[in-house]
């Protein structure tokens, strides 16, 4: 059954997945992207945890090999920096897929 676009109420075809081909309507956001708002979140934690001193965390309490944990500890920064990263990479690849697929609509219309 087809569905309809929730701005235009126009019927959808099959393969308008996250953009409605009449008017660009994003329909939904892409799992990478949803993804990304997670990896995010969780360097904004990360940056929360070196803020606090990231040698506070007890990585150092035995639960992971002690030369992991200063490596943890001594590269904190970078990691938290990666996370970021990472994040932002996944929110762009949804961003982009999105907006790839809104200018093949707008071709098409
Ligand atoms: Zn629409």
């Amino acid at each position: 059954m087809a569905s309809r676009c929730p701005e235009c109420l126009r019927e959808l075809p099959e393969d308008a997945v996250w953009v409605c081909p009449a008017c660009a309507y994003t329909l939904r956001t892409p799992a990478v992207a949803k993804l990304g708002i997670a990896v995010m979140v969780l360097g904004l934690a990360l940056v929360g945890a070196y803020l606090m001193g990231p040698d506070q965390l007890g990585l150092e309490s035995g639960w992971m090999p002690t030369q992991l944990a200063e490596l943890t500890v001594e590269y904190f920064p970078l990691l938290v920096l990666g996370v970021l990263l990472l994040g932002m990479a996944l929110v762009a690849i949804g961003a982009i897929r999105v907006r790839v697929e809104r200018s093949r609509a707008r071709a098409a219309a």
